[in-house]
């Protein structure tokens, strides 16, 4: 179209990313995204130990009209350096909250520690949660530990704020930063994701599976959920069901899909 043929096409270059230049051009391409409606949300199913899905997990996908698919780990970071990044957020949140009625399973949704610093985020969460008219006990907000969140009284505050809301807290990617065991007594939360890089090598790496059997046992200790990411095979599966975990996500069981595609599968 019109809007398309006035876009710079230049070849992408993760490598750029550090560039000024490059930065400047995914920040306003981005900023033009939201308004084209290039943006949409893909969703993971998250199997219970019963093997049903008990809740999906939004990604975000950029569809550029030029470059095609572009990956978050490509602009969520530009974002970050910006007002940019609660725009998307705002978007995703109100994306994921109109696919609930379709889905009819809870949904997590990422939200970026950009966001958590915000002193009003978890009020302006709650502000689009009513508007959207949705029963908020459905939502999770999935968070990273990062080492300056566990220090962070305004991320504390949000995150209790958020579950006073009636809302779900993951921790996401749990032992792939430096302050995990901080996070634990850090606040309250309901879900530990396990990082995938934990679950890659469970076959031939007897501390991974040690690790991993720790994080569940602290998981049924402080009676919060663990949820395995980046399941990729059938041996995985076996070794997490025998270290007792209760929930599995990754490849083996559902990619990302667009709504469209996961309504067809679950009517089929
Ligand atoms: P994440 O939250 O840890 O999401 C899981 C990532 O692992 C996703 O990559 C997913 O597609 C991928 N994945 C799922 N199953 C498997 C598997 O079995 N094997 C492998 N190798 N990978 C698997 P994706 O969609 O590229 O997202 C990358 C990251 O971008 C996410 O990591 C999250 O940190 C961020 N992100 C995605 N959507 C959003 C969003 O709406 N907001 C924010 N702030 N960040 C987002
Ligand atoms: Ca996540
Ligand atoms: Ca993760
Ligand atoms: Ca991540």
């Amino acid at each position: 179209g019109k809007k398309a043929g006035r876009r710079q096409v230049v070849a992408f270059d993760p490598d750029m990313l550090g560039d000024e230049r490059h930065r400047r051009f995914i920040e306003r391409e981005l900023r033009a995204a939201l308004l084209m409606d290039e943006l949409e949300l893909h969703y993971q199913p998250v199997f219970g130990a019963d093997m049903r899905v008990r809740s999906h997990e939004a990604l975000l996908r950029w569809k550029h009209t030029v470059r095609g698919m572009i990956p978050p780990a490509q602009f969520i970071a530009i974002a970050e350096e910006s007002d940019l990044i609660d725009k998307l957020g705002e978007w995703v949140l109100r994306r994921a909250c109109a696919d609930l009625e379709t889905l009819r399973t809870p949904v997590a949704v990422n939200v970026s520690p950009a966001q958590l610093r915000r002193s009003d985020f978890a009020r302006q969460l709650g502000l689009v949660v009513e508007e959207m008219g949705v029963d908020p006990g459905m939502l999770i907000v999935e968070v990273t530990e990062t080492v300056p969140m566990v220090a962070g009284a305004v991320e504390q505050a949000n995150l209790d704020a958020i579950r006073a809301l009636g809302l779900k807290v993951a921790i996401d990617d749990f032992g792939a930063g430096h302050a995990s065991l901080q996070y634990l007594r850090g606040f309250a939360f309901d879900i530990i994701k396990i990082d995938r890089t934990y679950i890659a090598n469970l076959g031939d790496n007897r501390i991974d599976a040690m690790i991993v059997g720790a994080i569940c046992d602290i998981a049924r200790s402080l009676k919060v959920d663990v949820i395995a990411e980046g399941v990729e095979t059938e041996a995985q599966l076996d070794m997490l069901r025998r270290a007792g975990c209760s929930a599995f996500q990754g490849y083996l069981l559902g990619r990302p899909a667009p709504l469209k595609r996961l309504a067809v599968a679950d009517a089929a």
